[in-house]
């Protein structure tokens, strides 16, 4: 699509965005939707400033990002309820003039799992205590998962395990034999330090469904391992696109071009 008078103008607010794969995957999917749009990286420090530019230049959407997830709600017109109770909103939705906080991480991540098996009844050990792990312990709890969480913190992952209604354990005592869903909520793995494991994988077996939500590298040396046990796995693009399909699909009304926007980014990783 060529730009013009009437494009609408959509983009990422954080800081730092210069590596973000979201311009290249939303692009891509206004232009296989045939919408007159673009989207663009805004790296600015200013929360209250972005949501004003958003209002002055009238922008139809805006994905949000480190670091201002959070303080970006005190300026919005409303925030959803899922949004409200984890307190961070990633994606701004602008309803003629009436700006709206959604996130779309607990969406994302739980589709992602659910393209595997079901999280009802399951017993789900998450690794992690940060913004991620919130929004993902959100989601297994709210789908009627049994959720034990660990932590290098163990204070962050009590206090979180008390904000979800799920059980903590430090890392030395987790038992993997027992548990049907694992996922690594932390940025152990991520480049540079690509040998390394959020947790010792003694006792896991192939039963366990496995999910990274590092994806740079797309194989972290976790699910590896865990495909070298016969774990069913679930790589960190997956989250990725689909919080990303869901910021599309709230900003459009359209259904999203999933197969595309994961093509978009793993040719942006180097792997397609
Ligand atoms: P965050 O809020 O900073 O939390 C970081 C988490 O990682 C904490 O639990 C922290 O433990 C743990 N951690 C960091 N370094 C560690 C180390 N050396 N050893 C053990 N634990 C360590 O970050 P976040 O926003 O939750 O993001 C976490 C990771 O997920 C990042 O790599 C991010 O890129 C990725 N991510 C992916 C997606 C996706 O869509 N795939 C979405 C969001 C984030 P402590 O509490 O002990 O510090």
């Amino acid at each position: 699509m060529a730009i013009d008078a009437k494009t609408r103008l959509f983009g990422v607010f954080g800081d730092p965005v210069a590596h973000s794969l979201s311009p290249a995957m939303h692009n891509a999917a206004f232009g296989a939707c045939r919408l007159n749009a673009v989207y663009l990286a805004f790296g600015l420090k200013d929360a209250q400033g972005a949501v004003q530019a958003m209002r002055t230049l009238g922008m139809g959407g805006a994905s949000v990002t480190i670091p201002h997830k959070t303080d970006v709600m005190a300026y919005l017109d409303e925030v959803d309820l899922t949004a409200r109770e984890i307190g961070a909103v990633n994606t701004l939705v602008n309803r003629e003039g009436k700006l709206i906080g959604f996130n779309s991480d607990v969406a994302g991540a739980m589709r992602a799992l659910e393209e595997k098996g079901t999280i009802a009844g399951k017993k789900v050990l998450m690794i992690g205590a940060g913004g991620a792990a919130r929004a993902i312990g959100y989601g297994i709890r709210q789908r009627g998962g049994s959720l034990l969480i660990t932590n290098r913190s163990e204070d962050k992952g009590n206090a979180l395990a008390e904000d979800l209604g799920a059980a903590f354990s430090p890392l030395s005592d987790v038992d993997l034999g027992t548990v049907d869903i694992l996922i690594n909520a932390t940025s152990v793995g991520m480049v540079p330090r690509t040998d390394a494991v959020p947790l010792s994988l003694d006792g896991l077996t192939s039963r366990t469904l496995v999910m990274d939500i590092v994806y740079n590298p797309l194989e972290t040396a976790l699910l590896s391992a865990a495909r070298a046990k016969g774990c069913v796995t679930v790589d960190g693009t997956a989250m990725f696109v689909y919080q990303a399909v869901s910021q599309f699909e709230l900003w459009t009304g359209l259904e999203a071009p999933v197969d595309l926007m994961r093509r978009t980014v793993l040719e942006a990783l180097g792997r397609y």
